[in-house]
Parts: structure tokens; C-alpha cells; sequence
């Protein structure tokens, strides 16, 4: 299984907006609605994500082994009329009401037949969760487990994500 035998912590380095249009090449720029980069807080960041201005897509831009590796993410907010608490598969913040949404993306290969999805932080800001550095409340089941490990298990997550999205076949 890809996501065991990845253990190297790599955190992303800054990038440029021509490093942001390689890794999603299919794309228009207006298309990308990505963020000024040049105000990015790079040193807490385990992965670049953000939500495109019309709300219904999310990107992400995540290195493994060495190689920016994107995800385009369609979003689907959640809107049960009584909320409950949920928790962020990537990153395990448990939001006591509304806080995640389902992220799906296409598998490759699979000619739009196929998806796959996780509930996971709405505005894709795990990295600000998992360092206690979000306006919002704290997540409602803390955990004690250190930083680091944390950082771990949100790379794996993301990683076997894409491993399912069959983004990652070349690095196996
Ligand atoms: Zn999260």
C-alpha cells in the first residue's frame, strides 16, 4: 500500500505562479482562481489548497517525493439541516457543527465514469488546524499526540487519496 511505505515528512516550499500553472496545465489561469502568492505563509503548510472564488472547487497542491503533485477537488458544502459533529479525514479536526465538506475528484484513467470523495476541512486549511493556528474554535476531540505526527498522518491521508484517484501510478 503506497500510503505505508511513504514516511518522509516533506513540507511544501514556497512556489511560483508558473510552479502552480505546471502542475495543473488543463487549466486557465481564471479557471484557477488560485491565491497571491506572494502572501502565503509557506512555514505552516504541509500543502497548498484553496477554494475558487465561485465556491464549488478546490485545488490542492501537495509534494511527494520531490514532485508537486495537484488535486482538482469539486465541492459539495454540507447542508444537513441539524449539525452534528464531523470530523476532517485528512487532518481529524472534529468541527462540533458544519466545518467539513465532500471533496471529490475524478479517478484518472477512469473517463469521468468513476469518483471518489472525503469529508474534509471546507476552505482545505488543515495545516492552520492541526497547528491550533485557526481563528475558529479548537477542534472539539483534542488529541495529545505531537505536532509531527499529525503532519504524518495528514501526508499519508493525502497521499492515499491520490494513490485512490490513481494519481500517483508513476511513483509506485
Ligand atoms: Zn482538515
Amino acid at each position: 500500500m503506497f500510503a505505508r511505505a511513504t514516511v518522509e515528512i516533506c513540507f511544501i516550499e514556497p512556489i511560483t505562479f508558473d510552479q502552480l500553472r505546471e502542475v495543473f496545465p488543463a487549466a486557465r489561469s481564471a479557471n484557477l482562481g488560485a491565491p497571491n502568492l506572494e502572501q502565503v505563509d509557506w512555514g505552516v503548510l504541509d500543502y497548498l489548497g484553496w477554494i475558487h472564488p465561485s465556491g464549488h472547487q478546490g485545488f490542492v497542491i501537495v509534494p511527494i517525493q520531490g514532485e508537486l503533485r495537484g488535486l482538482t477537488l469539486r465541492r459539495m458544502m454540507n447542508h444537513s439541516a441539524r449539525p452534528r459533529s464531523h470530523m476532517c479525514s485528512w487532518c481529524h479536526h472534529v468541527y462540533r457543527g458544519r466545518g467539513t465538506a465532500m471533496f471529490s475528484t475524478e479517478v484518472a484513467g477512469s473517463d469521468g465514469r468513476r469518483r471518489i470523495g472525503n469529508y474534509i476541512c471546507s476552505n482545505l486549511d488543515c495545516s492552520l488546524r492541526i497547528r491550533n493556528l485557526s481563528s475558529d474554535p479548537p477542534t472539539y476531540m483534542p488529541e495529545t499526540i505531537e505536532l509531527k505526527h499529525k503532519v504524518w498522518r495528514l501526508q499519508n491521508s493525502i497521499n492515499a487519496f491520490m494513490a485512490r484517484a490513481n494519481l500517483l501510478a508513476d511513483l509506485l
